[in-house]
């Protein structure tokens, strides 16, 4: 069954939210008080409705109440985003995302009782300070409970050895997914770099200095390997 969510709020934020799950197979409703933004993103989503969202009959004639997830991406007017978070709780909605702008405003959210609280603004900042920490970290997928999957760039102190030789389990907690590989094939009759994946690796499976390697483990293991092996 197609996941079902709201998306309150057609800012910048929520009109990235609401097209990237419509893209990703969702059925999005997409809320805005403005016209013009319901107007921007209609042919996008499955529903584009323009409505004030501190109005809950008005969510209500929309089904709101019917979706798997409702986010609350009201930027500037938080009077308006605390009353349409209470109203989706009035509705009785099973999980609700809210956007939270500083401190304060995650604490009034928190007291309310909402779990999931997002401060993009915050989160792109941290995004982009990890990224220049640590350059050999091409992409990642945080994990709960401090897990995260990471694409990096072979540590030097590792290239052209075994896995069995470097101990990843053992000696750092880690697990190989999979490694990125470029091979030179023939392509409009001109040899190109192509990238494959190896497939699961095996303990006798030796890294090459242009693999990419794909683990899975704790940030702070992570971290220490390509510290050690930098
Ligand atoms: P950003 O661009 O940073 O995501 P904005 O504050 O510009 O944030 O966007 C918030 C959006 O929320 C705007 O499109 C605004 O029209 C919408 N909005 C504000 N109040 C309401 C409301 N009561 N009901 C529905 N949408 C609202």
């Amino acid at each position: 069954m197609r996941h079902k969510f709201a998306v309150i709020g057609l800012g910048r934020f929520g009109n990235s939210i609401a097209r990237t799950l419509a893209e990703r197979g969702a059925e999005v409703l997409a809320v805005d008080n403005n016209e013009d933004h319901v107007e921007d993103i209609k042919e996008d989503v499955a529903y584009a409705v323009a409505l004030d969202a501190t109005d809950i009959r008005a969510l209500e004639a929309q089904n709101v109440q019917d979706m798997d997830a409702a986010i609350v991406a009201i930027g500037e007017d938080f009077e308006a985003l605390l009353i349409t978070t209470a109203n989706l709780q009035e509705l009785n909605i099973k999980r609700i995302i809210t956007r939270a702008a500083n401190k304060q405003q995650r604490r009034i959210l928190e007291k309310m009782g909402i779990q999931e609280i997002l401060s993009p603004e915050g989160e792109v900042g941290k995004t982009v300070a990890e990224r220049l920490l640590q350059p050999n970290i091409r992409t990642f997928l945080p994990l709960p409970d401090n897990y995260e999957i990471v694409e990096i760039n072979t540590p030097r102190g590792i290239a052209n050895k075994s896995l069995a030789k470097i101990s990843l389990r053992e000696k750092y907690n880690l697990n190989m997914i999979t490694i990125k590989r470029f091979f030179e094939e023939i392509q409009d009759g001109k040899p190109t770099q192509v990238e494959h994946i190896i497939g699961v690796p095996k303990a006798d499976t030796i890294i090459y200095p242009s693999d990419i390697l794909i683990l899975i483990g704790k940030k702070h293991d992570i971290k220490r390997f390509i510290d050690i092996n930098r």
